[in-house]
């Protein structure tokens, strides 16, 4: 009995060396011979029909095969346009952003900073067995200068920039993107060959960062094999010490979207949060587009940057080139207020279109801004008005262009209640002038119902003493009682509010009918005039005193 598992294993490990040949010899031979049998069996000139006809397939199938493959091949490996990688090389000298050109993101300049100096202590730095940086991470908002600033990584340590964007490895066909990006690995160490290092920067890193989806097929999508890709090249950056190579990757999706296996040690793992501009930051970069125009001496940067709240650098660089467009129309030779003004409201609300509106129209359009203006002004604790105008703008007739004077995050019960107010001051003002009302105030409407049911519902701002987000309970389960009182401290703080904006301009008529009446005449009032008007009525704004 022994011979036989030896004979066993010995067929065994045949098959094994040998299986695939033998298969491919049965596949080919066992229909071959099935099928001569059969077309014996068939009369001769039929015969003779499909022997002609397949044996001319034959050479068909053949090309069809080769061509098949060779195009496979070239997807993958070729000079194919598939994998074609767009990224170039460029020497830091040509990139050439340097620290003082980096303006409006005072922190995340600082970090940026201490990278370069990890980055140029390389050698010092493993000498004494610390942490050589191979990836870093910049997060933050669309504009806000995320490519400048690992311009300026690249320019300030001296090595060249190799950038790429994230959406060029997404492709339809499995392994184009992971052999796009091997060759740009490939490109950034032959780059680091011959000056010393490399800067490869990912933009819009989550398009092939996204957290990986496992299918239950195993298969790998398109993203995963792409990313694993990646974490295999920057994981060889690991042992191919000679070449300092360093990865950014920059992305304006929340960390969390990413895949924690790109955030490990070696990884990505320092990150510089790259946020829109504070107000001294804006100010700054105001200075800095400014000195390179032509512009009045007298502007006043300060408002202009109180005015620009929330604008990303990319924006205030925008504003000062519109600005300077509308000064060359306008035949002037330097940028002033009213062209940074006008460029600035061109990028919140659109371009300008006149509609022939009839004088009553025209009146009625004035008196409902003027009620907003003046409610605003008097009443709103945060908000400041920075112009009214009554020429149409996309949908609008009119329009009350304020702003928080700071970046406001949070809105408390004072701040909703008046912008409720605010928003019947449309409202209140026809009423007062026509004794009747338009359907212009739909908007307004919309808007402070929606705050009132807001507070009243979900903020705990209501009468009952209810706390929690009321409309998370499923309507059933509250009684019908609670959901009439509810709804009616909705209609109580809009009848309130409405009440209280009503006072106020009876008691100011005069203020509202002189605001009126200058729009009418100009069409247009700039905070200036606004507040050389107020100040006629021995008015100031109450709560800031008067700016700039
Ligand atoms: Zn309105």
């Amino acid at each position: 009995m022994k011979p036989k598992p030896k004979f066993w294993k010995k067929i065994k490990r045949f098959l094994s060396h040998h299986g695939f040949i033998i298969g491919v010899i049965l596949l080919i031979s066992i229909p071959t011979i099935f099928g001569i049998i059969l077309l014996m069996g068939v009369d001769p000139y039929q015969r003779r029909t499909i022997l002609a006809s397949s044996l001319i397939w034959l050479p068909i199938g053949a090309i069809n095969t080769i061509l098949f493959v060779i195009f496979l091949y070239w997807l993958h490996y070729g000079g194919s346009s598939f994998a074609k990688l767009t990224a170039k090389g460029v020497k830091s000298s040509k990139v050439n952003v340097h620290w003082d050109d980096v303006i409006g993101m005072d922190e995340a300049k600082q970090e940026a900073m201490e990278v370069v100096n990890l980055i140029k202590d390389r050698t010092k730095i493993k000498r004494i067995g610390g942490k050589v940086l191979r990836g870093l991470l910049l997060i933050g908002p669309p504009g806000c200068g995320k490519t400048y600033l690992a311009k300026a990584i690249a320019t300030e340590s001296g090595l060249p920039f190799l950038s790429i964007s994230g959406s060029e490895f997404v492709e339809i066909f499995v392994g184009v993107g992971a052999a796009r990006m091997r060759k740009l690995f490939k490109e950034a160490r032959s780059l680091a060959e011959e000056y010393g290092g490399c800067i490869v920067f990912i933009d819009e890193i989550d398009s092939v960062a996204r957290r990986r989806v496992f299918s239950v097929f195993g298969g790998t999508e398109e993203t995963n094999s792409t990313q694993n890709q990646l974490l295999a090249e920057m994981d060889g950056l690991k042992a191919d010490d000679n070449h300092n190579i360093v990865v950014i990757g920059a992305t304006n999706a929340s960390e969390d979207t990413l895949d924690p296996a790109l955030l490990r040690p070696g990884r990505f793992d320092r990150k510089i949060y790259v946020d829109r501009p504070s107000l001294k930051d804006r100010e700054k970069l105001f200075e800095y587009y400014l000195s390179k125009v032509k512009h009045d001496p007298d502007i006043d940067i300060g408002r202009l940057a109180r005015r620009a709240v929330y604008k990303s650098p990319a924006e205030i660089a925008n504003i000062v080139r519109e600005a300077t467009i509308i000064a060359l129309r306008n035949g002037k030779e330097s940028v002033g207020w009213k062209e940074l003004s006008e460029a600035m409201e061109r990028v919140d609300l659109g371009i300008k279109h006149r509609r022939h509106l009839s004088p009553k129209e025209k009146e009625r359009v004035a008196y409902h801004e003027a009620g907003h203006l003046v409610v605003m002004y008097l009443l709103h604790p945060t908000d400041d008005v920075f112009k009214a105008s009554i020429i149409s703008r996309r949908s609008t007739l009119g329009v009350v262009y304020h702003q928080p004077r700071e970046e406001i995050y949070t809105s408390d019960k004072e701040r909703l209640l008046a912008n409720i107010k605010v928003s019947f001051g449309g409202y209140t003002a026809e009423k007062i002038r026509f004794g009747n009302t338009s359907d212009g105030v739909l908007a307004d409407f919309q808007n402070a119902t929606q705050i009132a049911h807001t507070m009243v519902w979900k903020l705990g701002m209501n009468s009952l003493g209810l706390v929690g987000d009321l409309t998370a309970i499923p309507p059933e389960q509250l009684s019908e009682e609670l959901r009439s009182k509810l709804n009616q401290d909705v209609q109580n703080i809009l009848s309130s509010a409405q009440k209280e904006v009503e006072e106020l301009l009876q008691q100011e008529r005069h203020i509202l009918d002189r605001f009126a009446q200058e729009l009418i005449a100009k069409e247009e009032l700039e905070y200036d005039e606004i507040e050389r008007i107020f100040a006629e009525y021995g008015k100031t704004n109450p709560r800031f005193g008067s700016i700039g």
